[in-house]
Order: structure tokens, then sequence, then C-alpha cells
């Protein structure tokens, strides 16, 4: 059994893991930069353990940083979070070599969604409907253009390492498919080191829907529902509710069993999410995270679960506390996420917070590493917190979420918490009529 779980992360999802960790009884040790000496997570674990300086490929991103803290302190796990080191297949090797165990999919699984040329093949063969597109990836310009022309314009072109939004550019015609092309390329080779591309049909309008998929590595799985995150910006998630506002019972217990059957089927360990697209009642797959999801809190509220204690049971060789038939939903959740960023450009907006209260009662969950007088350091992502709000029904959802968002105060630096507030007044947000280009839509009239 696990006795002390190292946490390869910061923030509030680091806090998140630590939180699990206590009430399962088991000690954590918190790894930081020397920009992050005061933070949070570090106050909050057992112990901890400075990796390095602020640069993050110094210090989160530092393998032999993190295993010589787990050898230091003993700890025999590993819980990555998400971002960082998460879904670096290597790292999980190296992990496993170690001796320790890696509290998330193997590195195999890794590896393969990893590469999203691979990944569609394997979903794909694994009975998962796909976005029509090029059959793997895309050699040369000549090939593009037979490519747009088959699939038919617009089409997007995208880097099979990308991730984060990166290296993705549409052609909406063969004559911007040079540009676009050598860009996604450009893109992917400095972004990731891979310049690999492929072409899929760029849909027009719609819905970003992800199925949480839950394995234990022995060949079972369940899933959790889906959570709908198409409102986006820059192909970033900022808003996230379950159950999505468009999705019956009906489509739901259909493209759940085909993820959770996928699943099983290559006895996937752990927490992963399945993402669609979704237009005029179809699911076309996208790519596959084998990670915990920054939106993850919207399932547990929905469906009474703790998915990070599942992760660790599972690791542990145990088998899920749940079956499919134990699963059900109840009522409605949102997530936004508050980023220090100053609107209308999203300027990262680091600095010193003068006053920090958390909103509470009934409903509400705040999952952030602030405190009053903590500097944000430069050196991250500019995610401060995530306000999730559960309710019986959407609109109660809705309710709760202007209501908290009225009673979280955030002084010292400009947030996004306003752009929530007036995303709240809008008709289509209230009625959930949105698709993945409404809110860049919005933006552009939004000063
Ligand atoms: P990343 O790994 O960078 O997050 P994804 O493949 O998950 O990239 O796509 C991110 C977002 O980009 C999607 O949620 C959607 O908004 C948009 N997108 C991706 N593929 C398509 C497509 N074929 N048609 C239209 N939009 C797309």
């Amino acid at each position: 059994m696990i006795e002390k779980i190292l946490v390869a992360n910061r923030g509030e999802i680091a806090l998140r893991v630590i939180r699990a960790a206590r009430e399962m009884g088991i000690q954590s040790v918190a790894v930081h930069s020397t920009a992050d000496a005061n933070a949070m997570h570090v106050r909050m674990a057992d112990e901890s353990v400075c990796i390095g300086p602020p640069a993050s490929t110094d210090s989160y991103l530092s393998i032999p940083a993190i295993i010589a803290a787990c050898e230091v302190t003993g700890a025999q796990a590993i819980h990555p979070g998400y971002g960082f080191l998460s879904e670096n297949a290597n790292f999980v090797q190296i992990v496993e070599d170690h001796g320790l165990t890696f509290i998330g999919p193997t590195a195999e699984h890794i590896r393969i969604m990893g590469d999203k040329i691979t990944a569609k093949d394997t979903m794909k063969a694994l009975g998962v409907p796909c976005v029509p597109g090029s059959d793997g990836g895309v050699p040369d310009l000549e090939t593009a253009l037979k490519v747009g022309e088959e699939v038919g314009y617009p089409v997007i072109i995208k880097a099979t390492a990308g991730g984060g939004g990166k290296g993705m550019k549409v052609a909406n015609n063969a004559d911007e498919m040079k540009s676009a092309f050598s860009t996604a390329r450009a893109e992917g080779k400095s972004n990731f080191g891979n310049d690999e591309v492929y072409i899929e049909k760029y849909l027009g309008k719609p819905r970003h829907i992800e199925i949480q998929v839950f394995g234990d590595g022995k060949g079972n799985a369940v899933h959790l529902g889906e959570r709908d995150c198409s409102l986006q910006r820059r192909h970033q998630k900022v808003f996230e509710e379950a159950p999505g506002p468009a999705i019956s019972p009906e489509e739901r217990a259909a493209i759940g069993k085909v993820c959770a059957d996928a699943v099983a089927r290559i006895n996937y360990i752990g927490a992963g999410t399945i993402e669609f697209l979704y237009e005029n009642g179809e699911f076309f797959f996208i790519e596959m995270n084998t990670r915990l999801q920054v939106e993850h809190p919207v399932t547990e509220a929905i469906f009474g679960v703790d998915l990070v204690r599942e992760q660790i049971r599972v690791a542990e060789g145990l088998p899920m506390s749940f079956t499919q038939d134990d699963l059900s939903i109840n009522g409605h959740a949102i997530e936004v996420r508050i980023n220090a960023e100053k609107l209308p450009n999203f300027a990262p907006c680091p600095g010193k917070i003068s006053a920090f209260h958390a909103p509470g009662g009934l409903g509400v969950r705040m999952d952030s590493a602030l405190y009053d007088g903590y500097s944000i350091p430069p050196y991250y992502d500019s995610l401060i917190g995530k306000l999730i709000v559960h309710g019986r029904d959407r609109p109660e959802a809705l309710a709760r979420l202007n209501r908290a968002l009225g009673e979280l105060i955030v002084d010292g630096i400009d947030t996004t918490i306003p752009l929530f507030v007036a995303l709240l007044q809008e008709q289509d947000i209230l009625t959930g009529d949105y698709d993945i280009h409404w809110l860049e839509r919005w933006l552009a009239d939004y000063v």
C-alpha cells in the first residue's frame, strides 16, 4: 500500500492531490521551485523539497530532481497532476525503473495517445467515431492539397504532437493551404520538436464534448458522462459544465459505452478523457488526454465521486469503488477558470494579492492556492483558481455561480472574474446555446 505520495506539481492541482491523500491517511510530499517557497501546496503538504530554480524546465520538469526528491523523502508514488510531466511517457518509464509507482496510465498508453495520429488510428480500430480527414501523416504540400480536395474545405492542419491549442491552422481553400501547412509544421517543430502534421475536416459549428473514462488496468472500465467545454478562447477552455446542455441521456449512454469499452479493451488504468467534437447529433473523436483534467470537478460534483482517490486506489492495485450501474447523475455543475489575466486581451497579470476571499455556501467549491499576501510568480500558468458550483438543475447552478462570483474577492491583480459576470448576462449562456466559436465571436465585441 502507498504510504507517501510525492506531488510533482504546484498550484491548485497540487492541493487537490494533497487533500485526497490526507483523507486516505497517506502522507504527502510537495516539491517546489525557489519561486514557490511560500506557495500554499508547500505549506499544506506533510513535507516539502526544493527541486530547483524558477524556470519549470529546471524544477517541475526536472526528472532527476523529482526522482531524487522521492528517494530523499521515501515517497513510493508520484502523482503528476496535469500539465508538466503528466503526459510524459519517458518520465513514467523512469519512475517505474526506479521502483516507484506512477499514479496514472502506463508509459505505453501515454505514448499511443500523445501522438494524435496514432491515437486516432487506435480509436478508429476500437470503434470510436473520428473526424474525417487524412489517412495518417501528410508529408508534403502536394499531398496536403490532394487531401484538401478530397475532404473538402475548410480543413484544419494539426501537429501530431500538438497540445494546448498550439500547432493547429485552418485553411479555407487551396490558396490558404500553402501557408497553413507550413505554419502548422513549424509550430509543431518549435513547440513539440516534431513537424509531422495531419489534416481534418474543419467542422463549422461543433460543441466540444468530452467523455470522462476510468479504468482499473485489468480490463474493467466505466464512463462518467460528458463535460461540455465549448466555451473556449484560442482553443483553450474557460467555462465547463456537466451534463452537457445539448446531450440527451440516450446519446450519453451510447457514446459513453463506446468509450468505456474502448479503454477496457486496451486495459487502460486510471482517469482519462476522450475528447469529441459534436455536430448535428454526431460525435467525432479528436484526442484523448491520459491524465486528470483541469475540469474534472464538474464530473465529481454530479456523480459524487472523488476521482483522485480512485486514481490512487487503482494505482495500489485495488478495484474501482464503483461499477457503471452505481454511477448516476445528480444535478448540474459548472466550473469557471479564474486566471491572473487582464481583460480584454487576457495579458498575464502576475503580482501580489492584497485581499482574497473565497466564496462558500451550499454547492460551492473553490479550488485555489491563493491566500492573502501571496505573490503570484510570473513563471507559470495563469490559472489561479477554479470556481465550481453544483445545483439541482442548470438554472440553479447558474444562479449559484452568479451568487458565488459576487462573493469572490481577488484584489491586487486583474483576473478573468469580470468575464464570467458578463457572460451570465448573455441569453445564449443562460439557455446553453453555444458552440466552440461562440466565445471568440462574443469577445470580438467585448470591451
Ligand atoms: P489540443 O491538443 O491543442 O487541445 P485538440 O485537438 O484537442 O487540440 O483541439 C482543441 C480545440 O480545437 C477543439 O476543442 C476545437 O475547438 C478545435 N478543433 C480541433 N479540431 C477541430 C476540427 N476538426 N474542426 C473544428 N475545430 C477543431
